[in-house]
This record gives C-alpha cells, sequence and structure tokens, in this order.
C-alpha cells in the first residue's frame, strides 16, 4: 500500500478523536517511534511533546517494557479474570498500592480511564444503595472538568466548555460548581470554598459523590488550582456525608511533580481512579481503587458484590507492562527529571506572554500550558509544528506541552522553540 492510498482509505472510512466524516482534519502517516522521536513515513522525524495524551512518560519503544510484553506474550496475553488470577495483576496490584493513598486497599482493573471513572460512579451507587439510601444518586464536580467520553463519565464533564454539551438532554444532571478560583500558586482564599459547602448545604442528601481531578484539571481546561481546596473539599464530604473521588487519570504517575497530585494536599480520597500512563503508554489499562470500609460497605448491599466485570479485566499483557513501568518509573529519577523539565518550560515557554495572541502561560510538573486568547485553528497550527520538526495537538484555545520525562534539555528547547516561533506568527 502506498502512502497515498494510505492516506485515501483512511479519510473515506476511518474515524479519528473529535473528526468529521465530511471534512476529516489531516492526519500524518507515521512509521515508528523511539525515545521522543516520532519518525513520519516521509522520513520527517518529530520531537514528542504530548506523551500521547499524558500516557509515554518513558517514551515510546522501549527496550524494558519491549522485554515484559515479549515475555508474557509467550505465557499467555489473555485469560479472563472470573475465576483466575495470575501474577501480573497480582504483582501490579502489590507493587501499586503502597504507592497510592494508604487507605486504598481494593483495586479494580478496568480497560479504559472512561470505564475507571464509571466504575467509581457505580461503586458510590453501591455504596450508598448498601445503606438504604437510594436518593443519594446524583454526582457533584467543578466546572471545566473532564472525566472521559463514555456516558456517565461524560455528565460530569464540564457541560458548556467541555465537549459534551450536545448531549446535555439526554444526560442525567449532575451538580456543578464553579472552578476553584484560588490558582496554584496563590494565596488561599475562604471564598473558593463557599459554591461547594452551599451546595452541600443543600442537596447532600441526593449527592452520593463529590468527583475531582486533583489540582490540575485536565483536557477540560489545564488549569492548576490550590491544593487548599481539597483539604476544605475533604472536610465537607465528610461532613455532609459524601464521597470524595480523585480522578488522577492524566495527574498520576509524577506528570504534577508528585507521584500522585493528591500529595500536594495530603488528603485522601474514598475513591481513586488511574490510566493513561500506568502502562507507560504502551495499552490501554485503568484501576479504581477504594479503601476497605468502603468496598465491604458496596458488597453488603442487596447484590452482594460489586456489579461489574469487563471482558478484558485484569489483562495479563496489560498488566505485566504496567508492572514493568511502574519499576521503571521508580527507578528513573523522575522527581529531578520532571523538576527540571519544569524549570525549562518556565524559562523558555516565559517569552510567550508578550505575544498579543496569548492570554496565560502556567506550567506545572512537567506540564507547560500556552492558553491563547481565541481559539486556534488547529489543521493551520499542526502543520507548522510538523514544519517546525515538533508534535504538539493543541485543542480549543489551549496548546500545552507535557513531553515524555526522558526529554533531553536540547530535545525540550528545540519543542519550546518551534512553538514560540509558530505562535509568534499568529501575532
Ligand atoms: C483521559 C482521561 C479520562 C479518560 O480516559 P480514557 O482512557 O481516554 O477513557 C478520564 N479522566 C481524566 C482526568 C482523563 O485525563
Amino acid at each position: 500500500m502506498t502512502t497515498e492510498e494510505l492516506l485515501h482509505f483512511d479519510r473515506e472510512h476511518i474515524w479519528h478523536p473529535y473528526t468529521s466524516t465530511i471534512d476529516p482534519l489531516p492526519v500524518y502517516p507515521i512509521e515508528r517511534a523511539e525515545g521522543v522521536t516520532i519518525t513520519l513515513k516521509d522520513g520527517r522525524k518529530l520531537i514528542d511533546g504530548m506523551s500521547s495524551w499524558w500516557a509515554a512518560v518513558h517514551g515510546y519503544n522501549h527496550p524494558v517494557l519491549n522485554a515484559a510484553a515479549k515475555a508474557q506474550l509467550d505465557k499467555m496475553s489473555h485469560i479472563m479474570f472470573g475465576g483466575f488470577t495470575h501474577e501480573p495483576a497480582v504483582e501490579l496490584a502489590a507493587k501499586l498500592l503502597p504507592l497510592l493513598p494508604p487507605s486504598m486497599e481494593k483495586i479494580f482493573f478496568a480497560d479504559s480511564g472512561s470505564v475507571a471513572v464509571e466504575v467509581a460512579m457505580k461503586m458510590a451507587i453501591q455504596y450508598w444503595q448498601s445503606q438504604g439510601k437510594q436518593e443519594k444518586h446524583a454526582f457533584a464536580t467543578i466546572r471545566s472538568g473532564y472525566h472521559g467520553d463514555t456516558w456517565h463519565a461524560m455528565s460530569v464533564c464540564d457541560p458548556v466548555t467541555g465537549m459534551h454539551g450536545i448531549f446535555a438532554g439526554s444526560l442525567p444532571i449532575q451538580y456543578f460548581i464553579p472552578q476553584p478560583s484560588v490558582k496554584f500558586r496563590e494565596k488561599w482564599d475562604e471564598k473558593a470554598i463557599e459554591p461547594l459547602k452551599d451546595l452541600l448545604k443543600k442537596h447532600a442528601g441526593e449527592i452520593a459523590a463529590l468527583i475531582l481531578e486533583p489540582v490540575v484539571q485536565g483536557a477540560g481546561g489545564m488549569y492548576f488550582y490550590s491544593p487548599a481546596f481539597l483539604v476544605k473539599a475533604r472536610e465537607l464530604c465528610d461532613r455532609y456525608q459524601v464521597l470524595l473521588i480523585f480522578d488522577e487519570i492524566a495527574t498520576g504517575f509524577g506528570r504534577t511533580g508528585r507521584l500522585f497530585a493528591w500529595e500536594w494536599a495530603g488528603v485522601e480520597p474514598d475513591i481513586m481512579c488511574i490510566g493513561k500512563a500506568l502502562t507507560g503508554g504502551y495499552m490501554t489499562l485503568s484501576a479504581t481503587i477504594t479503601s476497605t470500609p468502603v468496598a465491604d460497605m458496596i458488597c453488603s448491599g442487596e447484590a452482594g458484590c460489586f456489579m461489574h466485570g469487563p471482558t478484558f479485566m485484569g489483562n495479563p499483557l496489560a498488566c505485566a507492562i504496567a508492572s514493568a513501568s511502574v519499576s521503571l518509573l521508580q527507578e528513573s529519577g523522575w522527581q529531578e527529571k520532571v523538576k527540571i523539565i519544569e524549570a525549562q518550560l518556565r524559562e523558555e515557554l516565559a517569552p510567550a506572554i508578550s505575544f498579543p495572541c496569548v492570554q496565560e502561560v502556567r506550567v506545572l510538573g512537567a506540564i507547560g500550558v500556552i492558553e491563547m486568547k481565541e481559539p486556534v485553528n488547529m489543521a493551520v497550527l499542526q502543520k507548522r509544528f510538523v514544519e517546525e520538526g515538533i508534535w504538539i495537538r493543541p485543542f480549543g484555545k489551549l496548546v500545552y506541552l507535557m513531553p515524555p520525562f526522558i526529554i533531553t534539555k536540547e530535545e525540550l528547547s528545540k519543542l519550546t522553540k518551534g512553538l514560540l516561533n509558530t505562535l509568534s506568527e499568529e501575532g
């Protein structure tokens, strides 16, 4: 198949994320990826600024992860998890649990981030059902959040600025409060917790759980807020008897400068979701984790068990790779690497604030965000980035970098230079 044929078939028959069949966005045929270098079919090489959406923290084609995958393939790539268990799942759980909040003791392996969120929401409902509180069926969250594309995950994504307003009429109604008004390094102001307090005071009787992306909101706004909000939210959830869910699917595995973002606040959730970088970007795998009291309450209800069990639950191949990825991360000196990336992003992105098209520049951990005044033309901007030899996928008003942690100083400079060159042309 020639590249022309490949592109033609793709255009005619294959859907890409958030694209039109009538007027599809351009796609770039890729040949391979290694380290932080993406090689296109035409031979051009791009420095990766996206980690394939938060996931590929070790870069691509990593010998250790490849070896883990190959070793597991020779034993079994999959076996049903109903009635069986295996070393890859047990080893992964044993490695993960000590890295999570101490109360998190029961782990449910699921197949994608969205499913992990669905599972967390179902757990919250069953927890209250077991206590005869059927009326606690709704969820609370903050605006500009993103929790996935499946039905109930979508219902807690921002209904307006998010991508799902169009389904609003057929989605369950949830309770939204404004984004925490105190930003990440700002001094705490008690006013920032008032909306949550008011909401819970009025509606806690209907609310099963509050779901949040701790400290960093991802795809919904790339917004960094004060960890003090989480401390106050925890107090309020306890006072008003509402479960607290932390969605760490994007923030997990070192991206914000802490292994998990709850550490910034030191308060524990009742239920937690992880995914994305769990397998180092190799395969889809996620997990929902909860405490023993919450798990036991769920299972003491009418059903006598938790009502979920995907076909590919605990997939051995994904678990084996995840296990290798977690160890690799722990041995990689990621704290130092993320610190260095953060300092360099801060320094090299700062000049963008003088561009007339730029609203704000913000950096936290290995995340650099340039918020534009107007939404960008993705196809045009992406083409320019590719010409600069860099891979960045903007979204709406947000142009952001979240490179693999293995990126070198020179490679990161190439990314920031290419990005600033392109944006300076925007005015
Ligand atoms: C990406 C993401 C999800 C959804 O994960 P998928 O694997 O794409 O289903 C959920 N929550 C957050 C915070 C995410 O960043």
